[in-house]
């Protein structure tokens, strides 16, 4: 404990922390172990954590199986190059990717974070337009709610209010930021959309979840009709499945629940089963084939320092290997069952706008704003690491979260509801 005051008090002196207003904002909690789906804090209490590091370690914290793929990794060869020189741990998980991908979906280009796949992805999109037919289309069409990442380009897909990026309008590129038109008019609104501009080159939309923006749900019929409207005007769709992707919504990618086939897909944090930070952007074949040609200037000019770290993708390929031997969607529905039933109930309160439950995702949006960082030190004082996001109140556990651990986590949020009048 002495030690953790030491490193904790001298250290956040000087870190910066993410989204965080330092000065007001209660101190974060010390951890100094993981182990599935539990935080062992500093003073030797544990922590069942409801949210599983930025939804990354769906696997639990310790996997074994992960953490013998990253040792054997570090051992042999940490990480080598990819510009003009190749390793096997990024080609094998590029093949497997390939492999459980929707549709056509084939070629990946890797990045260290999501913020940055999604940037690859809007560039692709840009120069697609170019290398295929010399058109600049410039623009995306995204929606409110919507969250894609903290990088300039990827801010300004984000939801341009309730995001996070506010004071930065009319400093980021302008696009066509609008409402989701997850409504029976859907068709006619993307129509009347898309054909007004001809200066599009992708719709980017977090398929069957915007994440970020508060675990808010639309139906698949929306992205059919995005899909459709895309195909009629040429214009590319792109899945942001950073979220969504791995088993979040109950199949291994929402494109698969849905049954839309996007032109590009961003994955990122379950990916990467929390251990090293890897992010993927993939192509069809149609959108790839407009970079393979004779021309130097069809090449994508991107290329990261860490672009397919070894060490990332043999992780990521062991993360594949217990999504092929370990029953990770069965355990989805399980807690999706779970979820709904503890849950679902909090509904009928007065104080509860909405209760909304999708795979492993629940979200409690309550009526009126309350205080959310008292409410976040209120779940650490019962056990629990829960981080309401605005309103909303939510639960993106691991995969292999013990029954009983969901258990307290949702009574802990019943327990919230009854403080919250
Ligand atoms: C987290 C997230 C991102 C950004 O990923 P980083 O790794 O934090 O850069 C982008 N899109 C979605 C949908 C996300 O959930």
């Amino acid at each position: 404990m002495a030690d953790c005051n030491d490193w904790f008090r001298t250290g956040l002196e000087h870190i910066w922390l993410p989204y965080a207003q330092m000065k007001t904002q209660p101190g974060p909690a010390p951890i100094v172990s993981t182990s599935g789906a539990r935080l062992e804090m500093a003073d030797g209490s544990t922590l069942i954590d409801g949210v599983g590091s930025w939804w990354t370690s769906v696997h639990g914290y310790n996997h074994p199986t992960l953490l013998k793929a990253a040792h054997e990794q570090l051992e042999t060869m940490p990480h080598v190059m990819l510009g003009g020189l190749a390793h096997e741990q990024a080609y094998r998980l590029a093949a497997r990717l390939a492999e459980i991908a929707p549709g056509d979906l084939y070629k990946t280009f890797f990045t260290e974070s999501g913020s940055v796949a999604v940037e690859v992805a809007m560039k692709v999109a840009v120069q697609y337009a170019m290398n295929l037919a010399g058109e600049r289309r410039t623009r995306f069409v995204s929606f409110k709610g919507g969250y894609h990442g903290d990088t300039f380009a990827t801010m300004s897909v984000c939801d341009p209010e309730e995001g996070m990026h506010s004071l930065f309008s009319g400093v980021v590129p302008d696009q066509y930021v609008v409402d989701l038109p997850d409504t029976d008019d859907r068709t006619a609104v993307i129509e009347k959309l898309l054909s007004s501009h001809n200066d599009i080159a992708a719709v980017l939309v977090e398929p069957l979840i915007q994440g970020a923006g508060g675990m808010r749900m639309h139906s698949p019929e929306t992205l059919k009709a995005l899909r459709e409207a895309c195909d009629r005007h040429g214009v590319l769709l792109i899945f942001d499945e950073i979220f969504t992707g791995f088993g979040r919504t109950g199949a291994m990618f929402a494109a698969d629940r849905a049954g839309v086939i996007p032109d590009i897909m961003c994955l990122g944090k379950a990916l990467t089963g929390g251990i090293t930070p890897l992010a993927a952007t993939i192509a069809s074949r149609k959108v790839y084939e407009a970079f393979h040609t004779d021309s130097v200037d069809h090449a994508l000019m991107h290329g990261p320092t860490f672009t397919g770290h070894a060490i990332g993708c043999a992780v990521a390929n062991a993360g594949l290997d217990l999504f092929e031997t370990k029953p990770r969607l069965e355990q989805v529905n399980t807690i999706e069952a779970q979820l709904t039933e503890r849950l679902m109930p909090l509904s009928k309160l007065p104080q509860v706008a909405d209760v909304r439950v999708c795979g492993a995702v629940a979200a409690v949006e309550f009526a009126d704003e309350f205080d959310v960082s008292a409410a976040r030190s209120w779940f650490i004082e019962r056990g629990t690491f829960i981080r309401p996001l605005g309103r909303v109140v939510y639960l993106t556990p691991a995969y292999v979260i013990e029954q009983k651990d969901l258990a307290t986590l949702t009574g802990a949020i019943s327990e919230f509801a009854d403080t919250v009048r």
